[in-house]
């Protein structure tokens, strides 16, 4: 009896332990996430990220004559990239989450279109994220040839440099992984994007491709490929972290 007393707790300890690890791993294959307890171990556990997908409402952004809207693409790809950053234990922010300007939420300015670019600096600079991300699509009319994503940063913050190098390089592969040869690029130095001039954490602006290329119209209105790139990005920021 005396050694069964001293037995009977130790197992159930284990038990307890088994049908918590169950539960653990359970929750992790079905959802991706880890439990809430495990919560700490995930990559981006305590990163905040604030995502803007670029322009909406009245503003489309880059278009294209086949019905194609750079506002859509933006949202979408953004939408993905808030799942799987969260799934990777981030916290993240949306300056909007339907197509709609955001002119509407100042008075800082006549001009609307500048109006929308100072309420999206204005949420970045409110929310202070770790870092923040402006999901674009680039347009080049007299050369439909060019191709492929383009990363900008502020010339003079060294974290948003490493950030647009490490995204730069995930999402060439992300287009060589979709049976693509893009040209290699190193990410830009802008000191003329609005966003970047005025705001205070690290941040990028991320041309996810170009509208006035065809091969890339086709893939990012792709569903696939949109996650490809959310991915890519996601991968990018475990790296930068
Ligand atoms: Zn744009």
């Amino acid at each position: 009896m005396g050694k069964n007393r001293g037995k009977v707790p130790g197992f159930r300890i284990l038990i307890l332990l088994f049908v918590f690890a169950t539960a653990a791993i359970f929750t992790f294959l079905k959802t991706n996430r880890p439990l809430p307890v495990f919560w700490f171990l995930a990559p981006l556990s305590g990163k905040t990220v604030v995502i803007d997908p670029g322009h909406g409402g009245i503003d489309g952004g880059a278009y294209h004559s086949d019905g194609t809207l750079e506002k859509h693409i933006n949202l979408s790809v953004a939408f993905r990239l808030k799942a799987v950053l969260e799934k990777n234990g981030a916290k993240v922010v949306l300056t909007r989450t339907k197509d709609e300007s955001l002119d509407y939420k100042n008075n800082k300015s006549k001009s609307r279109h500048k109006r929308d670019l100072i309420a999206r600096a204005d949420i970045i600079n409110e929310v202070n994220p770790d870092i923040y991300l402006s999901l674009h699509v680039n347009a080049e009319k007299n050369s439909p040839a060019a191709r492929g994503p383009m990363v900008f940063y502020y010339r003079s913050s060294p974290e948003s440099r490493r950030l647009a190098e490490l995204i730069q390089a995930r999402l060439e592969e992300a287009y060589k992984s979709a049976g693509q040869s893009v040209r290699q690029r190193s990410p830009y130095p802008n000191s003329t994007l609005f966003l970047l001039c005025n705001t205070t954490p690290p941040g990028v602006v991320i041309e996810l491709g170009f509208m006035t290329n065809a091969e890339d119209r086709r893939l990012l209105r792709n569903a696939d490929f949109q996650n490809k790139l959310a991915s890519a990005i996601a991968h990018a920021l475990r790296e930068y972290f």
